[in-house]
């Protein structure tokens, strides 16, 4: 089974349609690229499926079990993570302290591991996805916008993420710092993860992506997986 489907899915507010009769499949291992222009409908696909808004149209189903998520952190505890633009970090705390801020369902985790654990954990966590912090004392300030993204991405796979979602993560960032970020989500989607990259930029997509998706005008206009897209026909 797929680990998410939308069916038919559609959100309208009052009567504008803002995505109607979009499906979309997102396996683990693979990484599903939605591609569109400004009020394609992108971010109300996003809210949908991290639990800010409900759908009003169609199914989402979430190991082949139909859901609704009435708030983010329902999203979170049935594995899906979102890993917004603007980073849910600290710029003034350390790296190690923000690797475990925000996992309202962790909260344990603070009271019973010590530092020396904590940064222990931190730092095999970064590693294991091929990203080194010399300095895991450093502010999150210090860091190059890559790394925060990838530290974002590497604590919400740490905290049980099944799927991503990555809203424009490579959109702030020069080509260094993009390929960073893109190496990252390739590991991501070897470790298993279905991965769900909301980009403008279509080369990005092409880079990593598994399958891929445009909506325009809150629609899908393409649909299609990466062997299907071969240069020779
Ligand atoms: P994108 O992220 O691709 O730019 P959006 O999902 O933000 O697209 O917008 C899709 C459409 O829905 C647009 O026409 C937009 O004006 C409309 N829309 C988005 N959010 C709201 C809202 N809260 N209320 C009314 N209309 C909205
Ligand atoms: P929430 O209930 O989560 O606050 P809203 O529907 O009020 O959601 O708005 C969600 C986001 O969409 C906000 O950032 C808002 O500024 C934006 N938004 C609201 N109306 C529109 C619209 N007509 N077009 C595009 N974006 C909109």
């Amino acid at each position: 089974t797929p680990i998410l489907e939308l069916m038919d899915v559609g959100k309208s507010y009052g009567n504008v349609h803002a995505v109607r009769g979009v499906n979309i499949t997102v396996r683990q291992g693979e990484v599903t690229c939605v591609l569109g222009d400004n009020g394609a409908g992108k971010s109300t696909l996003i809210k949908v499926i991290a639990g800010l808004h409900d759908y009003t149209d169609g199914e989402m189903r979430v190991n082949g079990e139909i859901r609704h998520f009435p708030s983010p952190r329902v999203a979170l505890s049935s594995g899906i993570a979102t890993v917004y633009q603007d980073l849910a970090l600290a710029p003034l705390m350390s790296v190690w302290r923000n690797f475990f801020l925000g996992n309202e369902m962790h909260k344990g985790i603070l009271g019973t591991l010590d530092t020396k654990s904590m940064k222990r954990i931190c730092g095999t966590e970064l590693s294991k996805m091929g990203i080194v912090i010399p300095d895991l004392d450093r502010p999150v300030a210090r860091l190059s916008g890559g790394q925060r993204q990838c530290l974002a991405i590497a604590r919400a796979i740490y905290f049980g993420a099944k799927v991503i979602i990555l809203d424009e993560p490579t959109a702030a960032l020069g080509v260094k710092q993009s390929g960073v970020v893109l190496k990252y989500i390739v590991k991501a989607r070897d470790a298993g993860l279905g991965v769900i990259f909301i980009t403008h930029n279509p080369h990005h997509a092409y880079l990593v992506g598994s399958h891929f998706i445009i909506l325009k005008l809150g629609r899908v206009v393409l649909d299609e997986h990466r062997d299907r897209l071969t240069l020779e026909q």
